[in-house]
């Protein structure tokens, strides 16, 4: 049993196989399957690490150890600024039931000293730390992933009932820039479902009522309102700037204007609607959206409907109820899906139409496929220019 701190030390150092800088630089570069962690406090590490480490301070060791390295049997090489910690951190490994544990030594003062790469964290303020904290707890967000929801830009099309909850996530989440498209202002049969806006804001723009809730929501976020509707005039315009459409308008011009502009420039559209009790979500990955955010693509809208019914075959849905609280649940799901289109995590609902049935409170899925002879999203399309469907209602 040792009784002094040198005895400690050399006692683990005995028990831990030690690996050189100069090695581990070798076996990186070798592309050896390791996991590197580092175990400096939080300050130290934000001051850079070895590109690829995980945080994981030895006083939080035992604590967040079986979140941050799941697999007892990963090849992991602990290392700190000069050896002493992360051999101790390396013991503490073992003993928990690691079986591949080494310890760097020296450690990143000396590996920084040698020139060898060197990462620095994504910068977070400490309010925006605090603030994002229980992301940046999920390893799958983290710090890294919370900086890119910061610098994302997505586009909510309405204020509505779907748009309001999932506006109210999105901004909450820390999206950078939030742009709204409604033309229609706030009106009292509105408040039973849009959560967005107030009975004081009555008569108001629904974009300047948006703006105002998701402002003091999270002032990290910046509202961009669009007080028009949407046309083949402006679409492209409108979503210039962004890389998500959250789509929450449910009627057929714009459905299909959207389609063709996210097919033609390459935007992940998520689609929601509802009816009465009922809701259904699906997202829609055209071929360069895919490529761009490195997720598998799938149908276009215009895969399933070639073309919109004829105006008398259309639904009436002007005077359709809806249960308001059919919007959250759709609303949430669909800023849920461009959360993670953006942060490139999970499967998204592309290929996939999720229905939701509030009465029977039933989740279902039917699958959606790529026609091969779309006449937009085919190899060759024979529709290559914006058509404005007229005549048909749509849900507020
Ligand atoms: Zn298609």
């Amino acid at each position: 049993m040792p009784t002094t701190y040198t005895d400690l030390i050399s006692d683990v150092r005995k028990r831990t196989k030690q690996i050189s800088l100069e090695e581990l630089r070798r076996r990186m570069d070798a592309g050896e399957k390791l996991t590197l962690v580092d175990v400096r406090e939080k300050d130290e590490w934000r001051a850079g690490y070895i590109p690829g480490a995980v945080s994981l301070p030895r006083g939080f060791l035992e604590i967040q150890v079986e979140q941050k390295l799941p697999d007892k049997n990963a090849r992991i090489v602990a290392y700190c600024a000069g050896g002493t910690r992360s051999a101790l951190a390396a013991a503490t490994l073992q003993e928990l039931g690691y079986t591949n544990v080494e310890t760097a030594n020296p450690g990143f003062v000396r590996w920084r000293d040698l020139g060898f790469p060197v990462e620095t964290p994504p910068e977070l303020s400490d309010a925006q730390r605090d603030r994002y904290s229980r992301h940046i707890l999920l390893p799958e967000v983290g710090e890294a992933g919370q900086v890119r929801l910061l610098k994302s830009k997505m586009l909510l099309l309405g204020a509505g009932g779907l748009g309001s909850p999932a506006a109210m996530y999105l901004a909450a989440a820390g999206v950078g820039t939030l742009g709204i498209v409604d033309a229609d202002v706030v009106d009292a049969s509105n408040l039973q479902r849009q959560i967005l806006h107030a009975t004081s804001r009555v008569g108001t723009p629904k974009v300047e009522s948006a703006a105002k809730t998701l402002s003091e929501l999270n002032p990290d976020v910046k509202v961009v309102p669009y007080r028009e509707r949407m046309t083949s005039a402006n679409v492209e315009r409108l979503f210039a700037d962004y890389e998500v459409i959250v789509d929450g308008t449910d009627n057929f011009p714009t459905r299909y204007l959207v389609n063709d502009a996210s097919v033609w420039l390459g935007k992940a559209v998520v689609h929601g609607s509802i009816f009465r009790f009922d809701g259904q979500v699906t997202t829609f990955v055209p071929e360069r959206a895919a490529r761009a955010i490195g997720m598998p693509a799938g149908p276009c809208y215009r895969c399933l409907y070639p073309e919109p019914p004829p105006p008398h075959l259309a639904p009436s849905c002007q005077e359709a109820g809806v249960l308001g609280i059919l919007c959250g649940i759709i609303g949430t799901i669909q800023a849920t899906e461009a959360i993670k289109t953006v942060l490139g995590r999970g499967t998204t609902l592309a290929g996939r139409l999720l229905t939701y049935d509030s009465l029977r409170m039933k989740f279902n899925e039917l699958r959606l496929r790529r026609d091969p002879e779309c006449p937009v999203c085919g190899p060759k399309p024979s529709i290559t220019s914006y058509i404005d469907y007229e005549g048909f209602c749509a849900v507020g």
